[in-house]
């Protein structure tokens, strides 16, 4: 950051034409990348799992190009306050508490001087399930210094249940965490990363300060703290090329987002975003849809509209949208639930009126 500052103190003081604009274009580049991992080590289960051959490669790849690894408390300080980060910050998270975490990640992140979050739904850890942290591992690695992040108490998906189910789910998780670690946590990520706008808004009044779906992308400072990407890892989608691709990405700073609510009342749905501080001309945007597709665009100025031709399939739709400009990918993603949430669950009537 000393060299950025370095460089806007003597663009100020020596380079009259440089203009305002420009000045606060580059004092504003705050953006990070957060990666979602789930289980190491564990091939039985190859959506959710890493290869310890991976791991080891992110780890090596992250320590010898001169990654930032920061806890996530500090980069969502950052981005709620729009204070800069230095280049090539990066945070990792690890969702649903798994046993692997501790035996596998924990000796490998430790080594390498790297923070990183767990969100965890603790009913799970109530039930002791054989492959799930105990408490005394959560509080071990509380007291270690790995953020305790949190992930609902019965792993729900939340679209899918009554308002009142989600209140209650809710309360019953933070109790249990104030319980046995005698604090809440203040940062959630949505199981499955599924979330409507009702059940962002009870996240929010139930106290967090922010919360991750699973929508791709690195998070910026323009970015709805209540639905913050990360790039989901796992043996298929932690190969080195992608591994460099993601982290190395800048975020596409889009704003105003139609629809409001990832859950969809009209599939195929209208798209639409505008896109802040282009980096360059928005011609060469590309977008995906949920069969990666690529999506039409109608791009007016800095806005973007997308009408796709077909409905998204049932469950989570992700739409990817890159562009590549300076040899930088800037990169932006959402995620939508159309007509039920994974797994064939119906999403609940308040959804649908
Ligand atoms: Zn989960």
């Amino acid at each position: 950051m000393r060299g950025l500052n370095r460089f806007l103190y003597y663009g100020v003081s020596c380079v009259l034409a440089l203009t305002a604009t420009a000045i606060s274009a580059v004092a504003q580049d705050t953006s990070a990348i957060v990666l979602m991992y789930h289980r190491f080590g564990e091939a039985k289960y190859p959506t959710t799992n890493t290869r310890l051959d991976q791991l080891d490669a992110h780890i090596a790849y992250l320590k010898d190009n001169g990654f930032q690894v920061r806890p996530l408390p500090d980069i969502v300080a950052a981005l709620k306050s729009g204070a800069p980060l230095p280049p090539k910050t990066l945070a990792i998270t690890i969702d649903d508490a798994y046993k692997s975490v501790i035996t596998q990640a924990l000796p490998r992140f430790k080594q390498a001087g790297f923070s990183f979050t767990v969100f965890a739904a603790t009913e799970a850890i109530d039930k002791k399930y054989s492959d799930i942290m105990s408490w005394d591992d959560v509080r071990a690695l509380a007291a270690s210094g790995v953020t305790i992040g949190a992930h609902g108490h019965t792993h729900p998906h939340m679209p899918a249940l009554s308002a009142k189910d989600v209140r209650q789910d809710l309360a019953t998780m933070m109790a249990r965490f104030k319980a046995e670690l005698g604090t809440a946590p203040t940062l959630f990520a949505y199981p499955f990363g599924e979330a409507g706008r009702e059940d962002i808004d009870m996240v929010r009044a139930a106290g967090f300060v922010a919360a991750f779906g699973q929508n791709s992308g690195p998070v910026y400072a323009e970015v709805d703290l209540f639905l913050l990407p990360r790039f989901a890892l796992n043996e298929n989608y932690g190969a080195m090329e992608r591994f460099k691709l993601v982290v190395n990405t800048k975020p596409l700073r889009a704003t105003d987002l139609i629809p409001n609510d990832p859950v969809l009342r009209v599939n195929p749905p209208m798209l639409g975003f505008k896109v802040k501080d282009p980096p360059g001309s928005l011609q060469g945007l590309s977008c995906f849809g949920p069969r990666d597709e690529r999506l039409a665009l109608m791009i007016t100025g800095a806005n973007v509209a997308i009408k796709p031709d077909s409905a998204f399939p049932q469950g989570r739709a992700r739409v990817n949208c890159t562009l590549k400009a300076n040899n930088t990918w800037y990169w932006f993603g959402q995620e939508f639930l159309a007509g039920g949430a994974t797994e064939g669950v119906a999403v609940h009537a308040r959804y649908k009126k």
